[in-house]
C-alpha cells in the first residue's frame, strides 16, 4: 500500500509579507484534498501534506535561478530526509512564469519546487511534476498532452494547448483537479521511486 509525504515549506519572505495567520494553510489544505480526492485509490497514492519551519532564499529573480537555489539549499536537503518532497511556497515577483519543478524525483534529493506565490493551482501543479507528471508525454507518441489541456482547465495543463481531453468535452473545465494522464503517472512515479 503505497502513500506518500510531502511538505510545503515557506519562505522567510512570505513569512515577512504576511501574517502568521496567512501561513499557507489553506493552500496546503486544497492540495492535499485535491490529490486525495483524484488521485488516491480506496487504500492506494494518499498523500499527507505537511507545514514544517521556514527557508530563507538569497532572493532569486527568476524560476530558474530559485529553483537552482532551492535545489541546493541545506534546510531543503534535510528536509528530504524526512519528505518524499518539498514544495517552497513564497512570495515574490520573479520572471519565468509562476512555478518550476524538477520532474519525478519524487523520494529522491531532487524532490524539489518553487512556487512565486500560495497559489493553489500553482502549487498542486508543481507537486505533480515532483511526482512525474507532465504538461505532454513524449513516451506515449506526443499525444498524450490531449489529456491533460490547458493550465485553466487542468491542473497539469499549459497555457496555450489545446484543452481537449479524451473521452472529455473540450470546454469542460477541471480547474484545481488532477485528470487522466496526471493520475496514471503520479501513481507510476509512487510505485517506482517509493
Ligand atoms: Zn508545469
Amino acid at each position: 500500500m503505497a502513500r506518500t509525504d510531502a511538505l510545503f515549506l515557506a519562505t522567510e519572505e512570505y513569512n515577512n509579507r504576511t501574517t502568521f495567520d496567512d501561513y499557507p494553510y489553506n493552500t496546503r489544505q486544497e492540495v492535499e484534498d485535491t490529490w486525495n480526492n483524484d488521485v488516491a485509490t480506496d487504500d492506494d497514492y494518499d498523500i499527507s501534506i505537511s507545514l514544517d519551519g521556514y527557508v530563507k532564499l538569497n532572493d532569486p529573480s527568476t524560476t530558474t535561478e530559485a529553483i537552482r537555489e532551492v535545489n541546493n539549499n541545506s534546510t531543503v536537503s534535510q528536509k528530504l530526509n524526512s519528505y518524499d518532497a518539498v514544495v517552497v511556497i513564497d512570495d515574490r515577483n520573479v520572471s519565468g512564469g509562476t512555478g518550476r519543478a524538477l520532474v519525478g524525483h519524487a523520494g529522491e534529493d531532487e524532490a524539489v519546487a518553487y512556487c512565486e506565490s500560495a497559489s493553489i493551482q500553482t502549487a498542486a501543479h508543481e507537486l505533480g511534476h515532483i511526482y512525474g507528471a507532465s504538461h505532454r508525454d513524449d513516451q506515449n507518441g506526443g499525444t498524450h498532452w490531449q489529456n491533460f489541456g490547458a493550465f485553466s482547465h487542468d491542473v497539469m495543463g499549459y497555457d496555450g494547448v489545446d484543452p481537449s481531453c479524451k473521452g472529455n468535452e473540450p470546454d469542460l473545465v477541471r480547474e484545481n483537479r488532477y485528470w487522466d494522464c496526471a493520475r496514471e503517472k503520479i501513481r507510476e512515479t509512487i510505485d517506482s521511486n517509493l
